[in-house]
């Protein structure tokens, strides 16, 4: 059984480890493109300082071992209750025994505090040492967006049909298992951004649940062939499941996944969105807030996926 953070025993003084996922997207002028992931970790940072403990924070950052200080310089500059009375660790990546989740590393990291909570629910499909080993050595508890996740993705394990899975974004190999997985609870798929012209070259591209885009498949963003094949599909699915962008947003190809982001906000599907690069897509204008009205925007890309998939991750696994 998964724990809550409102069953740990939380006194003056006590040191809580908390596991957050502040890797943050940053724009091509070095600033925070989407603060998103921290906002869903500061419910529970504020409940711990409620009970007079102190929150130590700890987060991966990046892929090249960089010093996680300009994220937490931009934390306590933009909100309030991170200014004082809450610690932080460095980059937790900069160790290798985090990736190749070493008992020594989380031996090393409980050495911080008194009780673990785990607030990355993103990172929890991820076997490493703060995920894993670590809640094994101490009292261990998940946060409050960690138990939202839950309960939200939980809803899609008995989805209406017709059930639409769209797939953009990188990284296909780490994500065809669940392509795999999907083929038996969804009706259609769409495969789009830059796994497009993988998939083509793949057996699965015989299955007739799989939708390809219109044209060039390796296009840097959607054509308007491909968004009106689209918008049909949305427009006859009861249920959408949409991770990933359609485009090289960071070199300004975004007009695919701005009007895929429209179409799903306007749709009357039940919606579950989720991707640190999909969310930093959503963060201007109303369509959030048009998306929350008929779903929910999780914090979690891959994560949410197996999740979905397995109905577990190893993060939870490791908390019982
Ligand atoms: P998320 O973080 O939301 O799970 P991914 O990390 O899978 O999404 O994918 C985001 C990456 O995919 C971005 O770097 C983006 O540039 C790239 N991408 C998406 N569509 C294309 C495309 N059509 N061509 C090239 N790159 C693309
Ligand atoms: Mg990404």
């Amino acid at each position: 059984m998964i724990k809550s953070i409102e069953e740990a025993d939380i006194k003056e003084g006590t040191r809580v480890l908390v596991r957050v996922d502040w890797n943050l997207p940053i724009n091509e002028n070095g600033e925070v493109a989407d603060a998103s992931r921290i906002e869903a970790t500061l419910e529970t940072i504020e409940y711990i300082k409620n009970k007079s403990g102190v929150p130590v924070i700890m987060s991966h950052f990046g892929r090249e071992g960089e010093s996680i200080e300009p994220v937490i310089n931009f934390a306590k500059n933009n909100y309030e209750i991170l200014k004082e009375g809450v610690e932080f660790l460095e980059n937790l990546r900069q160790n290798p025994g985090e990736e190749e989740n070493s008992e020594d590393f989380a031996h090393e990291l409980a050495k911080n505090g008194e009780i673990y909570i785990n607030e990355a629910f993103s990172v929890s499909h991820r076997e490493h040492a703060s995920i894993v080993s670590l809640p094994k050595l101490l009292p261990s508890f998940v946060g409050f967006n960690f138990l939202n996740e839950i309960a939200n993705l939980s809803e899609a394990f008995n989805p209406e049909h017709p059930f639409l899975f769209i797939l953009g974004g990188a990284k296909f190999e780490t994500k065809f298992p669940l392509v795999n997985k999907f083929l038996n609870i969804a009706d259609n798929i769409f495969i789009g951004g830059a796994n497009a012209i993988l998939v083509s070259k793949m057996d699965l591209v015989e299955n007739p649940k799989i939708i390809l885009p219109v044209g060039q498949l390796d296009a840097l963003d959607a054509n308007t062939e491909t968004l009106a094949l689209i918008s049909e599909k949305i427009n006859e699915s009861k249920f959408i499941l949409w991770n990933g962008p359609l485009g090289n947003y960071e070199n300004g190809f975004v007009a695919g996944t701005v009007a895929l982001a429209r179409m799903i906000a306007e749709s009357s599907a039940k919606v579950l969105v989720g991707g640190g690069d999909t969310l930093a897509m959503l963060s201007d204008d109303g369509i959030k807030e048009e998306i929350l009205s008929h779903g929910f925007i999780s914090t979690a890309g891959g994560a949410m996926l197996d999740f979905l998939a397995n109905g577990t991750l190893p993060g939870i696994e490791a908390l019982s």
